[in-house]
């Protein structure tokens, strides 16, 4: 089978493209580094099946040959990154969406878009069903992304409804693991560069607010099994282990054995209060639920910042 991967060189989608490669797949990454990081590719760039294509997917693309499965993941993911693009931003959800539909159905390829949790905006309903239709703000801050997210959705559907492509949306709850950006602004991140430098840790609002983590290699799995169903509507995937952000900041500080004290900034607008995925469907569908606690997930996740953090302070020196 022959994969392209849009934002290949990022977080979940380098993750990705070492999955399909593991499985057997020929993979074609489709980058253009905004956010995304050539060293991701450091592990599996020499592997005689995959390709890089540095472009800009907002933009067509061609690509010659048969295409089995085509993933669109590349986008501006967090805050901070689409806050800086917030044009790019929308341009990719919306003209990205649509290019790489027009792929799937010139080849006749499978196609899985990445949505997220933003569809449900500030949710009223908690913890968070397929069948909740949000509470977004289209014109405040956030609504760059949301916005995209949710016309990308809606031109996926239309994709399968009028062209019959054989397609599929997930919606990933907050993600973390190996290959983050220290820099992207993240929480998490941010909260392990703090710890490890020994500086304060910030909690934007009072940190009562919630999010469920959960570990990359678990999203995977569940991506990797929806892709080959012949399922069509949005499928949540998230770890349901809700924790707040105040306990997310201690639990960090206590396992990297830090002294840094706590900062409290001002909450951004628009931040959610809370995010918890109902996972029913994705547990009856593809039998699938995450296996990597949080503990195991954030040691694994804080022993590659370990290194990312030493080598900055060695440049520092030298
Ligand atoms: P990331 O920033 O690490 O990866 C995104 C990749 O897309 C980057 O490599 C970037 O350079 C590339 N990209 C962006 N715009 C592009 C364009 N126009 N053309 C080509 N490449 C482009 O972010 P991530 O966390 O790996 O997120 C990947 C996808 O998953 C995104 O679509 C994001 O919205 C979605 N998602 C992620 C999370 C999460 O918790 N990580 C949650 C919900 C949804
Ligand atoms: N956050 C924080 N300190 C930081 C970065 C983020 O308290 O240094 C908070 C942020 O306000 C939000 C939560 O952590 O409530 C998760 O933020 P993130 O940017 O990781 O992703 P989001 O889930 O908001 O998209």
């Amino acid at each position: 089978m022959r994969t392209l991967i849009t934002g290949g060189g990022g977080f979940i989608g380098s993750h990705l493209c070492e999955r399909f490669l593991a499985e057997g797949h020929s993979v074609i990454c489709v980058d253009n580094f905004i956010t995304g990081t050539l060293s991701n590719l450091d592990g599996f760039r020499n592997d005689p099946r995959f390709s890089f294509v540095g472009h800009d997917i907002s933009h067509p693309l061609q690509i010659r040959g048969p295409i089995d499965n085509v993933l669109h993941f590349a986008s501006p993911a967090s805050p901070v990154d689409y806050l800086n693009y917030p044009i790019q931003t929308l341009k990719v959800g919306s003209l990205g969406t649509h290019n790489t539909l027009g792929l799937a159905k010139a080849k006749g390829a499978r196609y899985l878009v990445a949505s997220t949790s933003e569809v449900y905006g500030d949710p009223e309903v908690h913890p968070q069903r397929e069948d909740y239709w949000g509470h977004v703000n289209p014109v405040g801050v956030r609504g760059v992304y949301d916005e995209a997210k949710r016309f990308s959705e809606a031109m996926v559907m239309a994709y399968y409804r009028t062209h019959n492509v054989n397609t599929h949306i997930v919606r990933i709850f907050n993600t973390y693991g190996e290959r983050m950006r220290l820099d992207d602004g993240r929480v998490l991140p941010n909260f392990m560069g703090q710890a490890l430098r020994g500086d304060p840790l910030t909690i934007y609002g009072d940190g009562s607010q919630t999010r469920s983590f959960c570990y990359v290699s678990d999203l995977v799995e569940g991506i990797f099994r929806l892709l080959f169903t012949d399922h069509h509507d949005p499928v949540n995937l998230g770890n349901p282990e809700e924790v707040t952000i105040l306990e997310f900041a201690q639990e960090i500080r206590a396992m990297s054995g830090s002294a840094s004290t706590i900062a409290y900034k001002p909450l951004p607008a628009d931040d959610p209060k809370i995010r918890k995925p109902d996972i029913s469907k994705a547990r009856q569908l593809l039998g699938w639920e995450p296996k990597v606690n949080r503990h195991e997930g954030l040691a694994r996740t804080l022993r590659y910042f370990q290194e990312k953090v030493a080598s900055e302070q060695t440049r520092k020196i030298a």
